[in-house]
């Protein structure tokens, strides 16, 4: 079989998110699944919208429109704000897009009246993370404006948070979206169908008790997808988190001397500066260690985001190698290993050439958090 390649467990995917798609809607909350870990892949995101997944949420418009291409009929939100060279493409085939600045929506609303659709719209709220987002002092005259323009539905408000400073949901920010929501509905004598208050991170706020409030709609990828949320990197319980590994191949496998020798430098990788332990001989009391190859690397995958299989350290990686430790039976060429993946290392296999994708099926077993 070809490797690398990533192992999708769909049955197990379809677990991740009816569980979450339930206990959510337990608290008024409907779900979003953010496929753009993935890329959009038809038959993970099909999986979703079995198991009750109501809408898709991509960040880029390409994948939207592969989805509607191979026959994708849910709601496609657009959660990055379009570019202004996109906008035609974001109103024929995106139901909603996620926004944060009034030229953008001047025109969405010029080609939705040109175009005789209506274009939904999340306005998006900066609540401290620092990434997309109206300052709240600013909200009330960007939405007079979206009520003022044509073709237009105005969706309701939403934040990110966690993904550019990791500022968590909280008590604090989580109220202050929902009195934004009430405000505006009051200001302007209207209702607004969400308050999309956050993605992944702002499940462990949830699951601590968490009072929703206005809050009525979340954008989940990570969780759904790693059985993770983002902050704490904790598992979720009842959830997998194997859902999706990584499968890579040996290449070479010897007992090597556990230091390196020569005048050490720069790697083309590295990122802090070379030490000097490296003497200019093999060291003779350094002990002999296990040490493989495998046929992965950064242009395949982030390393930093790999966990190992038991028994084995990853001691570096470059373009092509990643280069392993083991202790215990030593490894052979030949050998398939199987890794865990963060986010970031999903995120790049995914979307690397390299690695290939096999699709798992039959009991799942038990999740780890259960
Ligand atoms: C990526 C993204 C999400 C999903 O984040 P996860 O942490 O994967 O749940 C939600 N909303 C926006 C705007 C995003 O960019």
């Amino acid at each position: 079989m070809s490797a690398p390649r990533l192992e999708i467990h769909l049955e197990r995917l379809h677990h991740n998110a009816r569980t979450l798609v339930e206990r959510l809607a337990h608290k008024g909350i409907a779900v979003t699944g953010v496929s753009k870990a993935t890329l959009g892949l038809a038959e993970i995101v099909r999986t979703w919208v079995a198991a009750g997944v109501g809408s898709i949420g991509e960040s880029r418009i390409e994948t939207i429109e592969a989805l509607g291409r191979s026959g994708m009929a849910v709601p496609m939100l657009l959660i990055r704000s379009p570019m202004l060279s996109q906008v035609e493409r974001v109103v024929a085939h995106a139901a909603i897009s996620c926004n944060s600045e009034v030229r953008v929506l001047e025109a969405l609303a010029a080609t939705a009246a040109h175009q005789g659709l209506r274009h939904g719209v999340l306005l998006m709220v900066e609540l401290g993370d620092l990434r997309e987002g109206i300052l709240p002092v600013d909200l009330e005259q960007v939405v007079r404006r979206t009520l003022a323009l044509p073709n237009l539905l105005l969706m309701g408000i939403g934040t990110n948070l966690g993904c550019q400073h990791g500022i968590a949901p909280d008590a604090i920010n989580m109220a202050e979206l929902s009195r934004l929501t009430t405000a505006l509905e009051r200001r302007f004598t209207l209702r607004l169908p969400w308050c999309s208050g956050g993605n992944s991170a702002n499940l462990p706020w949830l699951a601590a008790g968490g009072d929703p409030g206005r809050i009525n709609h979340l954008r989940l990828g990570e969780a759904l997808l790693l059985g993770r949320e983002p902050l704490g990197r904790t598992t979720i319980p009842g959830l997998y988190t194997d859902a999706i590994t990584l499968v890579a191949e040996v290449i070479e496998a010897k007992a090597k001397p556990s230091q390196a020798w020569g005048d050490r430098r720069h790697t083309s990788f590295s990122t802090a500066s070379p030490d000097a332990r490296a003497g200019p001989q093999p060291c003779a009391d350094a002990p002999a260690v296990q040490r493989a190859l495998l046929a992965l690397g950064e242009q395949d995958v982030d390393p930093a985001g790999l966990t190992p299989p038991a028994g084995v350290s990853i001691r570096g990686a470059s373009s092509d190698h990643l280069v392993v430790e083991s202790t215990g039976r030593p490894l052979q060429v030949g050998d398939e290993q199987r890794y865990q993946l963060s986010y970031s290392a999903l995120l790049r296999a995914m979307t690397s050439p390299f690695v290939s994708r096999r699709f798992v099926t039959g009991p799942c077993g038990r999740p780890q958090g259960s």
